[in-house]
């Protein structure tokens, strides 16, 4: 568009393993969606309404490095799954849900916890411990063509080498055709939309200098230092 009365701002696109790049739309995240990280942050597991928040597109990040953000000291890493649509709609029934992802990739979902914690307390909105300047670093996104669904494997991440986070995908409370078909009861989903789909327990802080890992079976792994 050459009327805009201020330049576009640059749309987020991630890299497409095998080529080409992913634009992106909008980024959903699930809450507590692993039992074990359910009962880490003092919630009962039991099977309660799926509850989402939202990132911005250009806290997605695949540079594999995060700079530590302002105004925290408790900045927790939080590894999942990304799902990457394709198509999208309203009212999407599970059975169909698979039919609009893309691919997957590896992502995190870093938050800044104090913060986050002083919003639960008042009540108040998760995005200032949320929506954090490059808070979800990504990895490259993997075709469906070329690695299937992965409703299992083990999905894991290291800080400096040690084991911090371990669960399998299977371990998932919401499925990902649920969390889509949820999603779309509430939402017009789209091409471009990210789902985050919630993280195994072992959440826990870096500081700048660390090294972390995350790897989800038949995706490899990605590094991100904490800078
Ligand atoms: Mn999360």
């Amino acid at each position: 568009m050459t009327d805009t009365v201020i330049a576009a701002p640059p749309m987020t696109t991630l890299p497409v393993a095998g080529g080409g790049s992913f634009p992106v739309r909008r980024v959903y995240c699930i809450g507590r969606n692993y039992a074990a990280h359910v009962v880490e942050m003092g919630h009962d597991p039991d099977k309660e309404p799926p509850f989402f928040f939202q990132k911005n597109p250009d806290n997605l990040d695949p540079s594999g490095e995060f700079p530590y953000p302002s105004k925290t000291s408790d900045v927790h890493h939080e590894a999942e799954l990304a799902v990457m649509l394709k198509s999208g709609g309203m009212n999407i029934p599970v059975e169909a849900a698979l039919d609009h992802v893309f691919g997957y990739a590896l992502a995190l979902d870093m938050t800044r916890r104090d913060l986050q914690g002083e919003a639960k307390k008042l009540g108040r909105p998760w995005e200032i411990g949320k929506a954090v300047e490059r808070s979800a670093p990504v990895g490259p996104v993997h075709p469906v063509e070329t690695v299937g669904h992965l409703d299992e494997g083990r999905i894991t991440l290291e800080v400096n080498g040690d084991l911090r986070q371990e669960g399998d995908l299977n371990q998932m409370i919401w499925k990902v055709p649920e969390m889509i078909s949820y999603l779309s009861e509430y939402f017009q989903l789209a091409p471009g939309d990210v789902i985050l789909s919630g993280t195994p327990s072992g959440v826990a802080p870096v500081a700048r200098g660390d090294t972390m890992k995350i790897a989800i079976e038949k995706l490899g792994s990605m590094t991100v230092k904490v800078v």
